[in-house]
Order: C-alpha cells, then sequence, then structure tokens
C-alpha cells in the first residue's frame, strides 16, 4: 500500500485532492500558491441556507431560503418571453421569474407543487419576487423531513476568479481546516491578550465554518470577533512591512548636507512676508534629515495655499548649497511652468540656474537643458515625470522634490529614489526625497499608508486670508450669475470662470471653452475676457495669464488647467460649470485659485440636474467646508480610501479584509502592536508579512 503524502500548510495545493494544474493556475490568480493561503483567503460574504425564512417576513435585499407551494404559473411576454410562477407559504406571495428555462422547468412547476428556493428578495410596490432563484421540487419525503435541505452553517463566499467555483473554493477552504492545527499564531501572546483578539484558529475556523445561529447581521457588518482578530492581522502586516521598509531605507547610505542656510536666508530677506510657524518648523524637521547619513524620505502635507512651495525651496536651497543638484516633479506640465517661473525669480537673484526639462522644449532647447543637467551648471531641474526618463543625466543629484504626491504610490516613490541613485566603487548613494501633498489625509490614515515615510504637517495658513463662501446653484439660475460677474468686475475685482468636460480630449475642451467664451461675451459686452485652454502654446497661456494678473482682463474663462499654479489675489469670484463632475479634492483645488487676497471671495458651484447622491454630497461638503482635512475626510467617506489614494492604479493597498475607512479605530492599536512587535518580538515579523501581503518582496526591492 503507498502511504498518500504527509500534507502540511507549507505544501502546495496540488497535493489536495482534485487541485490539477488548470485549477492550480487558477488558484494562483488569487495568490494562493499553498494550502495555508487557502485559509487566509477570506470569505468575502456569508449565505444563511441554515433557516426557512416565512416569506411574509423578508426584506428587500435579503438572501434568503423559503418553502412554498405553487399557486400559479405561466408564460408571459412583457419586453421579452418569461416564465412567472407565484409560490405561497401562508404568510404571503413570492414571485419567481425566469428569463432563460426549459419546456421540462416550465411542466413541473404545475398548481400545488412544493418547492424549497433560495435567492435574493426584491420588493416592489405590487410583489416580492426572486430573479432566478436556486430551487428544487419537494418530494414527499423531502416534505416530511423539515431539516432537508438545511445546511449545518452559514455558506461562505470566496473572491473567485474566472474558471474557479465557489463550490470548489468551498471544498478546498474546507480541506485546508483540517490542517488548521499545525498553524502557527503569529501574533505573540501578550498582544493577543492586550488586545482582546480570539484565537487565529478560533477565528479562522469560525469565517470559514460559521456555526448555525452566528448573526449573519454582525458577520456582514465584519463586527464579528473572529473577523476583528483578522483585519487586526492584516493591518499589522501592512504595517510591520511599511515599518520594515523605512528601517531599511535607514540603512541605506545618503549625503549628510551641512550648510548654513546662507542661500535661503538671502531668500527670506528678498520675500515680502514673513514664514508662517507652520512653515519654519517643518522647514527645520526637513533640515534636521537633510543632514542625516542616510536619505530622507518626507512627507509634507499642507492644504491648497498653505505655502510649500517656499517650503520646498529652503529644502533645494540646503542641498544646492551643500554643491548637490535638486531635481523638482510636478504631476503636469502647467505646474512644472508655474514651479519653474516662481523658482527662477526667487534663485537668480542667488546667482543660481533653474531649468524647465518640458516636453513642449523644441530639440536645441532640450539639448541645451539635458547639457546644463548633465555638466552641473543647473542646479534646480523641474520638470513632470519625463525628467527620470533615460536621455536625463544629472552630475550630483542630492534632492528629488516631489509635488502633489497623492499622484504616486509607494513602487512609484521607491522606484524614482531608485533611479536617482549615485553607484560608486564601494556603495550605492542615494538622494533625499521629499514628497508634498495637497491631499489632507487624516492623521491615523496618514500614518498607516504612508508609515515608510516620516511626514509633516503645515497646519496654518499664511494670515489676512478671508474663508471663501461657497454657494451651490443650479445651471437653470445662469443669467442671474452672468449679471453677478458684472457687478463683482464693476467694483474692480475679477472672476475665473471655470469649464468642465467630462471628455478626455484637449480638443473638445477647448471648443466648450471657447464656445463658453463667446456666449458669456455677447451677455457681458462691456467686459474683457480671456481664454485660456491645454490646446493653446505655452506663450500664448503665459501671456493670456500675464494680462489677466496685471488686471487687464476682467473674467477668465478657462478649462481645468488652472486647477495649480495660479495666484491672482485680486480674483475674487470663480464659477465652477457642471461642478458635479469634478472629484472633491479637484474642486477644492481649483476654488484654492481664489480667497487669496485680503477681499472676501466666492465660489459658485453650477451643476447640471440631475444630480447623483453623490454629487450632492460632494458639493455640499464643499459648501459647508473650506478646511482641507475635512474635505479630505468626507472624500474617504463617500469614495473609499482607494480612489482617494490612487490606489486603483497602482496595486497597493489592497486587503483581504481589512478596509481602512471602516476598521479606522483599530488602527491607533495596530500602530501600538507593530511597535511592540518591532521592538520585543522581531522574530515573526517576516513571516507575518508574508501570510498577508505576497508581493511583499517587492517593495523592498524596487
Ligand atoms: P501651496 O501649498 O498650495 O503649494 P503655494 O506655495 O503656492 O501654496 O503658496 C500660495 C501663495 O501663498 C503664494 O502666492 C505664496 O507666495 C504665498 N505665501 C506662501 N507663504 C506665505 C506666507 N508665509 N505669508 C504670506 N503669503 C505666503
Ligand atoms: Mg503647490
Amino acid at each position: 500500500m503507498v502511504t498518500p503524502p504527509l500534507i502540511s500548510l507549507f505544501s502546495p495545493v496540488t497535493e489536495l485532492k482534485g487541485v490539477g494544474p488548470k485549477m492550480a493556475e487558477n488558484l494562483e490568480k488569487l495568490d494562493i500558491e499553498k494550502v495555508q493561503d487557502l485559509l487566509f483567503h477570506l470569505p468575502l460574504r456569508y449565505q444563511d441556507r441554515t433557516q426557512f425564512y416565512e416569506i411574509g417576513a423578508v426584506s428587500h435585499g435579503q438572501e434568503v431560503m423559503v418553502i412554498g407551494e405553487v399557486e400559479h404559473s405561466e408564460i408571459v411576454y412583457r419586453g421579452r418571453r418569461m416564465m412567472i410562477c407565484t409560490i405561497s407559504d401562508g404568510t404571503g406571495l413570492l414571485t419567481l421569474r425566469f428569463f432563460h428555462f426549459s419546456n421540462a422547468q416550465q411542466k413541473a412547476l404545475t398548481r400545488g407543487t412544493k418547492v424549497r428556493c433560495f435567492g435574493e428578495v426584491r420588493i416592489g410596490k405590487t410583489s416580492r419576487e426572486m430573479v432566478h432563484p436556486e430551487y428544487k421540487i419537494l418530494t414527499n419525503s423531502d416534505s416530511q423531513n423539515t431539516q432537508s435541505g438545511l445546511a449545518k452553517a452559514l455558506t461562505p463566499i470566496y473572491p473567485a476568479t474566472k474558471g474557479l467555483q465557489q463550490r470548489s473554493l468551498l471544498r478546498l477552504a474546507q480541506a485546508a481546516l483540517s490542517h488548521l492545527n499545525g498553524l502557527e499564531d503569529l501574533i505573540p501572546q501578550q498582544i493577543v491578550a492586550d488586545n482582546h483578539l480570539y484565537d487565529l484558529n478560533h477565528a479562522l475556523q469560525a469565517l470559514h465554518q460559521p456555526v448555525a445561529g452566528v448573526s449573519v447581521a454582525q458577520l456582514l457588518a465584519r463586527n464579528h470577533p473572529a473577523q476583528q482578530r483578522l483585519i487586526f492581522e492584516e493591518l499589522l502586516a501592512h504595517q510591520l512591512s511599511l515599518r520594515k521598509l523605512r528601517e531599511q531605507q535607514k540603512q541605506a547610505n545618503g549625503i549628510p548636507f551641512n550648510t548654513k542656510s546662507t542661500y535661503f536666508n538671502r531668500l527670506k530677506d528678498n520675500l515680502p512676508f514673513d514664514l508662517t510657524n507652520a512653515q519654519n518648523r517643518v522647514i527645520e524637521e526637513i533640515d534636521e534629515d537633510l543632514q542625516q547619513t542616510w536619505p530622507m524620505s518626507r512627507l509634507v502635507q499642507g492644504d491648497v495655499g498653505s505655502g510649500k512651495t517656499l517650503v520646498a525651496a529652503a529644502a533645494a536651497l540646503t542641498a544646492i548649497e551643500a554643491g548637490y543638484q535638486v531635481a523638482l516633479m510636478a504631476p503636469t506640465e502647467i505646474l512644472s511652468e508655474q514651479h519653474f517661473k516662481n523658482f527662477t525669480d526667487w534663485l537668480s537673484p542667488l546667482g543660481l540656474n533653474v531649468t524647465l526639462l518640458s516636453g513642449k522644449l523644441k530639440v536645441a532647447e532640450k539639448r541645451e537643458a539635458l547639457a546644463a543637467t548633465e555638466n552641473g551648471t543647473s542646479h534646480l531641474i523641474i520638470g513632470t515625470h519625463a525628467l527620470f526618463q533615460n536621455d536625463v543625466n544629472f552630475q550630483r543629484l542630492g534632492l528629488i522634490i516631489v509635488d502633489e504626491q497623492h499622484r504616486f504610490g509607494v513602487h512609484q516613490r521607491l522606484s524614482l529614489r531608485e533611479k536617482g541613485k549615485t553607484q560608486t566603487q564601494q556603495e550605492d548613494i542615494y538622494p533625499h526625497q521629499l514628497v508634498m501633498t495637497a491631499t489632507p489625509i487624516p492623521r491615523t490614515l496618514a500614518m498607516t499608508t504612508y508609515a515608510d515615510m516620516d511626514y509633516s504637517v503645515i497646519d496654518e495658513l499664511p494670515p489676512g486670508r478671508t474663508p471663501i463662501k461657497t454657494v451651490v446653484i443650479s445651471n437653470s439660475r445662469r443669467d442671474e450669475i452672468v449679471q453677478r460677474i458684472d457687478v463683482v468686475c464693476n467694483e474692480g475685482a475679477q472672476v475665473y470662470w471655470v469649464c468642465t468636460l467630462i471628455e478626455e480630449s484637449e480638443t473638445l475642451q477647448a471648443q466648450n471653452a471657447e464656445e463658453t467664451t463667446e456666449l458669456l461675451q455677447q451677455a457681458l459686452p462691456d467686459l474683457k475676457i480671456g481664454l485660456v485652454h491645454g490646446r493653446m502654446k505655452s506663450a500664448e497661456k503665459e501671456a493670456i495669464m500675464a494680462e489677466f494678473k496685471s488686471g487687464k482682463l476682467h473674467l477668465l474663462v478657462a478649462t481645468t488647467v488652472i486647477e495649480v499654479g495660479v495666484d491672482v489675489p485680486n480674483a475674487t469670484l470663480m464659477i465652477i460649470e457642471n461642478a458635479e463632475r469634478l472629484g472633491l479634492a479637484q474642486l477644492h483645488q481649483l476654488r484654492g485659485r481664489v480667497g487669496r487676497g485680503s477681499k472676501a471671495s466666492s465660489c459658485v458651484l453650477m451643476y447640471q440636474t440631475p444630480l447623483s447622491d453623490n454629487a450632492r454630497k460632494r458639493l455640499e461638503a464643499l459648501r459647508n467646508s473650506n478646511d482641507g482635512f475635512e474635505i479630505a475626510r468626507i472624500d474617504l467617506e463617500i469614495r473609499g480610501p482607494g480612489e482617494v489614494f490612487g490606489t486603483r492604479q497602482t496595486g497597493e493597498l489592497q486587503f483581504r479584509i481589512a478596509n481602512l475607512m471602516e476598521d479606522q479605530m483599530l488602527l491607533p492599536k495596530v500602530q501600538q502592536a507593530a511597535k511592540q512587535m518591532l521592538e520585543q518580538y522581531p522574530e515573526n515579523i517576516e513571516s507575518l508579512i508574508e501570510r498577508w501581503i505576497k508581493h511583499a518582496e517587492d517593495y523592498a526591492s524596487v
């Protein structure tokens, strides 16, 4: 007799019965390779097949099992052919609706037949129904056995993939459960006890095989202690992987800058204002980092208008004074042009050279810019992500500044750092990295998503700004708004009109903005109106912007290109057309173009009906708050962290069971536990990360 191979949790899934190469391939798509992985492939939700419900007592959307007798059955045509069958259990009537059915099926469902159905109940105005329920016609003996067809436990529903059925996933999970005894709890007993966590085996057993009687509602709400235990564990694994990453970064070689801030002091002397306390504090925090022998990795958050650019300038000047070059990366061409202008104004009086590496440069200009970057005559090089293309070589890159960080994920952060490294014969030397974001993130979330970085907040706006009054108005009141523009301009102030168009096409956007300009000009013949859009050459755009800035134009019609980088304190009114099309963060950014001077400003969010629920919430949030932190919190609530942080694109922060928004209250405890593990129980950390994050090693080795 051949003894079957001993299967352990670390055996490949192919050793389980019924797992062939094809299934193994499908399982791999779900990151399931070893038997243990099946245990951590957790159910998304549950079905309750443990009891029969009374038809009269079910509510809309509930997935239930019912038993009833066929009252009536027929084929009807309502747009398409369908079979309708009404059943009753004495407490109520339920309509079963089938679009696909055979003659045999139809014949079997005759009046008086007993059926057991499982499906989602929809309750309309006049009826309750199930569309395509699973059903079984009951025989006499079925009917006599009241337990027949009932499951003993709730049925887990797993995240699946094409070609892999729930039934297989369920069977495999149950098979894996029989090896549960070999599973090691990687969270130290002390931490389990301190946080009142369920024991791991107990939790997994409860989730894969919940006993009858456990509350479906509790499981659905993810409140069950078994779920809480695994959510905690998953958040802990993520926290640890980011903390490890940070530790590794601190082991790397950086360039300590020791300077006297001569340049920056001269820049400050030239400014018409004093820095805010918050700016000074953050600049000090950065300077401290820049003196270390490891590369800085710091995130600076600050609301629109909090003055992040000067903080970046301070860091840049420290690097330049130490004899290094600085790369400043912006997300768009227009923002990099704006930075180029600001930094040239600030740095040329100090005798320093600033270079713009724009995609729009002519061949000769580009060659010159590349040469200045390579031979070191340029001190600060500004551009979009094109800055890190292969043809760009820095002579002595010491600092990378990334503006508007929320568009970059951890992978991009790391690969930038890698591209900026200098290889000497003995070692690799990494540049410092400073990332700036205007998307304020609630503190606990920031500490979770950016745990691989240090972070600073500019939590103060420069003095003298008056809050912007925001109103939300339907498109039908356009004429009133146009009259308002007239009044504002006659009082000597200036106005922005922002056209939004959902199409990505710059041509269509430009066309739309041109038409709007014409209409506004007809309605307001006495006003001087300018237009900027993405199709214009940057020289043209700059010329129009300059006219607007100097007050020669009353009204500036623009596409969302003015989202960033425009600074005209005399502009006190902004109208955003079809504001419902834009996201909260973008609207908040746009609105930040007014309210920059001492006069009171307002922003009109004009919408097209009908408004979706989410759009209404967004517009209300803006009307009610000028505070970027509050707006970020609401944005998270409406959209979820995945979208807010752009994780959909980058693939980071994908959780199996945790949900950053819903599980926020666990974060402080998780952070505490992570700290404890790093200090007292480092031996389990690697395995814990590996258990939950399949590609964690990619983070570390980019
Ligand atoms: P953001 O944080 O949105 O990038 P900016 O750096 O563009 O903000 O600054 C917004 C405006 O505030 C600019 O016109 C800038 O010159 C000005 N500013 C920055 N710091 C101060 C300050 N301490 N006092 C007054 N104005 C300031
Ligand atoms: Mg900025």
